[in-house]
């Protein structure tokens, strides 16, 4: 990794990106810190954990919360997660409120705009996937949004083609507050390479299994071992609620965990650059939703 020098009038601060499910706040922020931080779903709400990524540009460090989806809460989860999602969002120095432009203003957003409105929190609005949608239309939504909302900047981008996203990066360079950088130059996200790698076979778990299995599944890195011929071995756990699911996730004769563990390993060894040896182990471990030791894991507040 190339030396990042820490400038001698330093900006930082943090920036929450907050949106509906769905609307692409994952992909925008992997496009802003380049490297893979958050898990980029077609499903909703796969995003369990406020994430950081950590990004220098010229001479501020922009830190990235990267908030659950701001939906209905219904379980206690949700309700926790919803929390999480609006304190990140309140503390932070910047807010970009991402809006899908396929979509519009939902059910979702428009509570979002409400919530801010009552915050009296100033955001910036980021019209997203605007490659699915002719200017006519984004031109009648921006106003819409604009009408309804006080942003302080609007930003038109394509999260995942990254037409426009160094637009919005290079403002927020700008506008985060003058201040010493919270973490040391050289440090791209502060999420743990455990934490990381356990999100990738979360995203393996679901890609494969689709609709089959519940969003009630952890994956917890318990063995991480750096050998001396420059491989890696992950040890990992599977938490189901039920041995049916179980089955499910080990297949006919393991043949489902390996595929996963197959597909994973290959993007880990992607992500840490050397070969990895990825051991996926699945136990069942009833009702691990209503822990309260596993929310206080995940820096969310049980009490919600
Ligand atoms: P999040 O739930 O807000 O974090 O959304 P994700 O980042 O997981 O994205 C949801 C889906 O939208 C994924 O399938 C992305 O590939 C897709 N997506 C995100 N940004 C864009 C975009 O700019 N254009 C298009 N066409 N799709 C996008
Ligand atoms: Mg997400």
């Amino acid at each position: 990794m190339a030396e990042v020098a820490v400038p001698a009038e330093p900006r930082c601060g943090f920036v929450a990106i907050v949106g509906a499910p769905n609307v692409g706040k994952s992909t925008l922020l992997n496009q802003m810190v380049g490297a893979k931080v958050s898990i980029v779903s077609p499903k909703v709400q796969t995003t369990r954990t406020r994430v950081l990524g950590i990004l220098a540009e010229g001479a501020a460090q922009l830190i990235f919360v990267d908030t659950p989806g701001i939906f209905r809460p219904r379980r206690r989860l949700d309700r926790a997660m919803v929390a999480a999602a609006w304190s990140g969002a309140t503390d932070a120095d910047r807010v970009l409120l991402v809006v899908d432009a396929a979509r519009g203003v939902d059910d979702d957003t428009a509570g979002i705009l409400e919530r801010l409105q009552e915050t009296g929190r100033k955001a910036d609005l980021v019209l997203n996937k605007v490659d699915l949608v002719k200017p006519p239309v984004l031109l009648a939504l921006t106003e819409r949004l604009t009408a309804a909302g006080r942003f302080e900047n609007v930003f038109m981008v394509s999260a995942l083609t990254g037409d426009g996203v160094r637009d919005v990066v290079r403002n927020l360079a700008q506008a985060v507050p003058e201040g010493i950088w919270l973490y040391p130059a050289d440090q791209l996200t502060d999420v743990a390479d455990r934490f990381l790698a356990a999100e990738i076979t979360r995203e393996q778990l679901f890609r494969q299994l689709h609709e089959e299995l519940p969003y009630a599944t952890a994956v917890e890195t318990e063995g991480w071992q750096e050998r001396r011929d420059g491989s890696l071995r992950i040890e990992q756990v599977v938490y189901v609620e039920r041995s049916s699911q179980r089955s499910i996730v080990l297949g006919k004769g393991g043949a489902q965990v390996k595929a996963i563990g197959a597909a994973a390993r290959h993007e880990l060894e992607a992500i840490f650059e050397c070969r990895v040896h990825l051991f996926l182990f699945v136990k069942v471990k009833k009702k691990w939703a209503e822990e309260r030791g596993f929310y206080r894991d995940l820096g969310l507040d049980y009490d919600v």
